[in-house]
């Protein structure tokens, strides 16, 4: 029996690799993994315990013991931080912040790159799986990888859109500044830092939509992995 694929996804903040990942792994009936919540949830953990977001040893103290589950289809996942949800909670601007910093230490990493790797080779499923190193250290053997990317004014613009619906007082320049300040930390943090693999199909999202992102990177699956030879699952009816 063939393997069920693993497919990766990386980009930076806000190039579109939450939505398309989801529409992938429904597409295809594969699990959905968002790694980034689980940075999230652990910095909410870390903000609620009232630690120092750079106190590497009590932060990566907090993470090993952290209760994360997430679950539910593709469409409706729910974050669950020590039993109770916190899937809202872990989108707020300043878990936002404090995720991107939480995720530049060495022993957070660790932990959650375990999990993650166990998660996604969950038996018999295969997995979508989105974030900063999913094709480079999680899965460096994903059958397929993806990078996704766009100028920052574009994912800026994209955020604010959709943000202010949620928040009153968002405005576009400090989005835009939020964007360039964890495009910074992601890419110069010393572990595991924002690269784009070698073998990743990188897609620039910048004057694309959304169907025409999701049409190009179904065509590369069927491509390299025909349904026919075992590759991609059949679509769901
Ligand atoms: O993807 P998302 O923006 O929700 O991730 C929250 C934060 O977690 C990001 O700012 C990023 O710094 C970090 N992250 C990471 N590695 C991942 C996923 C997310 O460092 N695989």
């Amino acid at each position: 029996m063939t393997r069920p694929l693993i497919i990766a996804i990386d980009g930076p903040a806000s190039s579109g690799k939450s939505t398309l990942s989801r529409l992938l792994a429904r597409e295809l009936g594969l699990l959905y993994l968002d790694t980034g919540s689980m940075y999230r949830a652990v910095a909410l953990a870390v903000t609620e315990a009232g630690v120092n977001l750079t106190d590497s040893k009590a932060v990566g103290e907090i993470a090993r013991r952290a209760a994360i589950v997430l679950e539910g289809d593709p469409d409706s996942v729910r974050v669950a931080l020590e039993g109770r949800d916190v899937t809202e909670a872990i989108r707020s601007e300043q878990i936002t912040h404090a995720s991107s910093v939480v995720s530049t230490i060495p022993e957070v990493r660790r932990e959650m790159v375990r999990r993650q790797r166990e998660m996604g080779r969950e038996p018999g499923r295969g997995v979508v799986l989105n974030g900063r190193d999913a094709g480079t250290v999680i899965f460096p053997d994903a059958d397929l990888k993806f990078f996704l990317t766009a100028e920052p004014e574009a994912r800026a613009r994209r955020r604010f859109e959709e943000e202010r619906v949620r928040v009153q007082d968002i405005n576009y320049d400090e989005t835009l500044a939020d964007i360039n300040a964890r495009d910074r930390r992601d890419s110069e943090r010393d572990d595991s830092p924002l690269t784009i693999a070698d073998d990743a199909v990188v897609i620039d999202t910048t004057e694309l939509s959304i169907e025409d992102v999701f049409r190009q990177m179904l065509e590369v699956v069927r491509e390299r992995h025909p349904p026919d030879e075992g590759g991609a699952s059949n679509p769901r009816p």
